[in-house]
């Protein structure tokens, strides 16, 4: 979907999201990732999963809506030579407004995307026209190689120098909780974008904490992205 955000889109930056009320029903806002900034456009990409995202895929062209942002804190990018990007299911649409900031800087960008079946992978043709170099994994063995894009991740991050490698994630838990220990045995910097509920998005309501190494932190306003070393996923 693409909103005309004028001046959020102007300040926006790839890991942040948008907190959008939908409906006059008591909803909470519902949070929703950069997919791609252009100009003073902002387009997300979303999956119908309930109520809101069903409502919001009703929307006419041209109908108004309230949106809170840009949220949270968003990826630090480092020019570093190799940038790796591994992402899962809907958790690959903020790797694309990353992937299209990091093709102005000169490095390598690999991208490793995964879904549990080729009709649920996302943006594959859309990396690879940015010049990135694209693996794919599904669970069923429908598209790429058959298993989790985290297979992938651990073959290239051993032929990668890990003092010139930085590595980003964004998808389901179980996902971030492999990639964050990969990661760590290659000893590579890794930054992981979390999905938690989020009520008021802006760290008032204290309802979308984790636990990290140094106590509770707030998703959408210390996060959604965080270092890898940091968050104690599961626990
Ligand atoms: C920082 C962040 C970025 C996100 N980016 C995207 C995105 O780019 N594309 C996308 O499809 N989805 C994204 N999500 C998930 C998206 O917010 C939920 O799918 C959406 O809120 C569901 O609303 P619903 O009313 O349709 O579903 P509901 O009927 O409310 O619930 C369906 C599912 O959505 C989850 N959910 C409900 N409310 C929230 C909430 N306020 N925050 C988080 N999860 C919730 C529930 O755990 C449940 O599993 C993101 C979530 C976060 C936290």
């Amino acid at each position: 979907m693409s909103l005309e955000a004028g001046k959020i889109a102007k300040i926006a930056k790839p890991g942040q999201f948008l907190h959008i009320k939908i409906d006059d029903m008591p909803f909470l806002r519902r949070p929703f990732s950069l997919h791609r900034m252009y100009n003073s456009n902002i387009d997300i990409f979303y999956h119908v999963v309930g109520k809101g995202t069903q409502a919001l895929s009703q929307k006419e062209s041209g109908a108004k809506l309230d949106i809170l942002g840009p949220l949270g804190n968003g990826f630090e990018i480092k020019e570093i030579k190799n940038q790796v990007l591994i992402g899962g299911g809907i958790g690959i649409a903020p790797l694309f407004a990353l992937a299209e900031a990091l093709v102005n800087t000169s490095t390598q960008i690999c991208v490793i995307i995964g879904a549990k079946t080729k009709e649920r992978l996302l943006c594959e043709e859309d990396f690879a026209k940015l010049g990135c170099k694209v693996q794919v994994a599904t669970e069923d063995g429908t598209g790429g190689k058959k298993g989790m894009a985290t297979d992938i991740l651990k073959d290239i991050l051993l032929s990668l120098p890990p003092t010139e490698t930085i590595l980003y994630s964004s998808g389901p838990n179980k996902m971030l909780a492999e990639v964050s220990r990969v990661a760590n045995v290659a000893s590579v910097s890794c930054q992981i974008s979390l999905e938690e509920t989020i009520c008021c998005g802006v760290g008032a309501c204290l309802g979308c904490v984790v636990k990290t190494a140094t106590g509770y932190k707030r998703v959408c306003s210390e996060g959604p992205v965080f270092k890898s070393d940091e968050i104690l996923l599961g626990s």
